[in-house]
């Protein structure tokens, strides 16, 4: 019998699969299969033909990924620990968003809603001050199938439904924008309406700011939403805390930005992570809305996070209120984002980190 040799039926777009597999809508029902029923062997996909299911068996496997270890915070938000094929293992987040409430004769008043954030790379090498996945250096890229792979398993591992709206964030390990190829794919598979159906205006990628990459994803006119980590509002600041910023400044971002293509109805968000003593003052707030004007901007501040070790503080809640309120005094919409999963170590890396502490 023939090895398995092609890796993960997860790495191919359903345009890839109609190629291999005749006729063209075999391809349509394994994508049901998959992406529907999150069904993770060939032999239960009942009305594909026996010789294809054994073809397919032979020559793909299903899920790269199994689940290592979970974290439930008291909010509901679950941490997952991936273990991938080479040994390496990264991590992803369910956040539910808002929970289902049903009436007194059980009729559903509030349908509940998902975000899942997910990793791009094992690692990361632009080396941010106050980011522990950076700690670990960069390890690998994860391929398309790494990527789909993490969301697939939290839907099937929380029996949320194939139908349940979910958005996308690529917001855990990694820049995303530095594995664009396999970004992009993903991107393109969740979206498939035989598939996940997961619209490109509910995928959001998050970048620290590689202004080339931001121009080629915007030429490719995906629909995706775009999140910028900026967290400094100068040059000097931002180079300290993202050395990244010596090869792309703030002018170089914020000039890609107002070229990238976005829904009329959205706007691009600009993280802020603010950390105490060194970006939480009125002088940054005023600085901040000089540099948004004309973006189609909305600001989510970030509180710092503190790990064991971190060499900065997490700021106190009413000076991320006064930031906030200069903000929106002047026309931006500004978020405070909610400690979600904050006793299950939130911010990327850290379940990771912890992990391999104790291990
Ligand atoms: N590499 C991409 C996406 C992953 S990071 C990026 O940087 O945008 C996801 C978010 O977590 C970023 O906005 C990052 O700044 C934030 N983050 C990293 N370390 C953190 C910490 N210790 N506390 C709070 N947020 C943190
Ligand atoms: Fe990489 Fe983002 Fe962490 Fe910076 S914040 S090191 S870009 S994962």
């Amino acid at each position: 019998m023939q090895k398995v040799e092609d890796g993960s039926i997860l790495d191919y777009t359903k345009e890839e699969l109609q190629k291999i597999i005749k006729p063209a809508f075999r391809a349509k029902q394994l994508y049901g299969w998959l992406y529907q029923k999150y069904v993770d062997s060939y032999d239960e996909m009942k009305n594909l033909p026996f010789a294809l299911r054994e073809e397919l068996k032979n020559k793909y496997s299903i899920n790269p990924l199994k689940i290592i270890s979970k974290e439930e915070s008291s909010d509901g938000s679950i941490k997952y620990l991936f273990g991938l094929k080479d040994g390496l293992s990264m991590e992803a987040v369910l956040l539910p968003m808002k929970k289902e409430i049903k009436d007194e004769v059980g009729k559903i008043v509030q349908s509940s809603k998902y975000t899942i954030c997910i990793s791009s790379q094992v690692g990361c090498k632009i080396g941010c001050a106050f980011c522990l996945t950076a700690k670990e250096g960069f390890k690998k890229n994860l391929s398309a199938s790494e990527i789909v792979g993490q969301v697939l398993l939290i839907k099937k591992d929380n029996n949320i439904p194939s139908n349940k709206r979910v958005n996308i964030v690529f917001m855990g390990m990694g820049e995303p924008l530095d594995n664009l190829e396999n970004v992009v794919k993903a991107v393109k598979i969740f979206s498939d309406p035989d598939g996940l159906s997961i619209s490109p205006r509910r995928q959001t990628i998050s970048t620290s700011g590689l202004s080339h990459q931001i121009k080629k994803l915007g030429e490719m006119e995906l629909g995706v939403l775009l999140a910028i980590s900026l967290h400094a509002v100068d040059d000097e600041l931002r180079e300290k805390l993202m050395p990244i910023n010596k090869a792309y400044n703030i002018a170089s971002i914020l000039e890609a930005v107002r070229n990238f293509p976005i829904d009329t109805r959205k706007r691009v968000m600009f993280e802020y992570l603010v950390i105490k003593g060194m970006n939480e003052d009125i002088k940054s707030a005023k600085k901040l809305v000089k540099l948004l004007h004309g973006i189609k901007a909305k600001v989510n501040l970030i509180y710092f996070n503190p790990y064991p070790g971190s060499p900065f503080k997490r700021p106190s809640e009413d000076d991320m209120k006064k930031f906030q309120s200069y903000l929106r005094d002047h026309g931006i919409t500004c978020t405070i984002r909610e400690s979600k999963g904050l006793d299950i170590s939130a911010a990327c890396g850290q379940l990771y980190e912890k992990l391999r502490i104790k291990s």
